[in-house]
């Protein structure tokens, strides 16, 4: 007989993260994680860490991270959030701030933990489909809901939707709280967070786990007008008050300190990203137009779960997702030069 705790927790739909084999020798394009190591004073600071750093209990409040995470925004530290990666941050502005009696609107298709999110905190939604070139069109937002949640760029499309199409959301919903989640901002797109001064109803989310190499350590932000930062913050207290560790808070600080690292490694993508893009081209794919990093592909006469087989079983691993409209497609997420070319190998002894 089943008691009515395993219902209650029985009855969710749990996340279903991308594989993370360790320490195997595969390619490994399938979470979208960084090929390169973060800045260089990162490792410094970490090994830098102090018996004091490690016997006494974090800032609770982060102040220095947040006042030099909010200086590279031209914000103030009272517009910051900081949580263990954008996934904790996100969870919280589900709690705090899209619980309307009304439907949250995400695009379908985006981020997979959107819904899960909801399911968990009983937050009602709809999903908006995207248009027939996988684009999200703002006009289809401009409908009464509880707040709208969308990534820029979208995962797992990688298509970019422009600051003004960004404000066209923001102004024909002044009343809900609009969520940009920008996980993949840094590989050619422009932050939205210069509209934070006009819009106080926009959040923006950042990560430092793709373009600042930092996914094993879980640090994430929110960036908004200081009435939503303090519902974050209130959310928060009520679940542990240390946003980040010790090593956390100076490792991300180090990484924030050297722009030059950050826009190189950014710029190494992009450019590792147009070239593969190409030759897939070449291959017979169709490369949606992406401005993150990684290629969301479909092959004109080969299917993607015969196709993702195959590359598994020559070491390389992708993402293939079995949902409607997306399944034909596959996500590869664009490693160093050499493991791309490793892929593109692969792809051409299987086609
Ligand atoms: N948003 C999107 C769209 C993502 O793809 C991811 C990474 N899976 C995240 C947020 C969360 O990333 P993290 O928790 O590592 O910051």
């Amino acid at each position: 007989m089943s008691r009515f705790w395993s219902e209650l927790a029985g009855n969710l739909t749990p996340y279903v993260p991308g594989e993370q084999p360790q320490g195997t020798r595969l390619v490994k394009l399938n979470t979208n994680e960084s090929p390169y190591g973060p800045a260089p004073g990162v490792l410094a600071a970490i090994t830098a860490t102090t018996d004091d750093q490690l016997r006494r209990y974090p800032d609770p409040q982060a102040n220095e991270l947040r006042a030099a995470w909010a200086a590279r925004e031209g914000l103030a530290a009272d517009e910051v959030f900081l949580g263990n990666g954008s996934d904790e941050v996100l969870a919280h502005a589900f709690q705090a701030l899209l619980k309307h009696a009304e439907p949250v609107l995400f695009p379908d298709i985006s981020y997979s933990f959107y819904p899960v999110w909801c399911e968990l905190y009983d937050v009602e939604f709809r999903t908006i489909p995207l248009a027939q070139d996988f684009s999200i069109k703002p006009g289809d937002y401009a409908q009464r809901c509880g707040g709208i949640i969308i990534p820029n760029p979208n995962a797992p499309t990688g298509i970019l939707l422009s600051l003004e199409q960004i404000r066209e959301i923001l102004i024909s919903q002044p009343d809900v709280v609009v969520v940009i989640d920008e996980a993949y901002i840094d590989f050619g797109g422009e932050s939205a967070t210069s509209l934070i001064p006009r819009h106080d109803n926009l959040l923006v989310v950042q990560t430092a786990s793709k373009s600042r190499s930092l996914a094993g350590l879980r640090v994430g932000a929110a960036f908004g007008h200081r009435d939503l930062i303090a519902g974050l913050e209130r959310v928060k207290d009520s679940f542990n008050s240390y946003p980040l560790d010790n090593i956390a808070q100076r490792a991300a600080l180090a990484s924030l300190a050297d722009e030059s690292w950050f826009s190189a490694s950014c710029q190494r993508v992009i450019s590792t990203r147009e070239r593969v893009a190409l030759r897939l081209l070449g291959m017979g794919f169709e490369v949606l137009p992406s401005k993150a990093n990684f290629v969301f592909v479909r092959h004109a006469s080969r299917d993607a779960a015969e196709l993702f087989s195959a590359l598994r079983e020559r070491q390389v691993i992708v993402r293939y997702f079995n949902k409607p409209r997306i399944d034909q497609f596959l996500r590869i997420s664009i490693g160093t030069d050499a493991e791309m070319d490793a892929l593109l190998e692969a792809l051409e002894a299987i086609l």
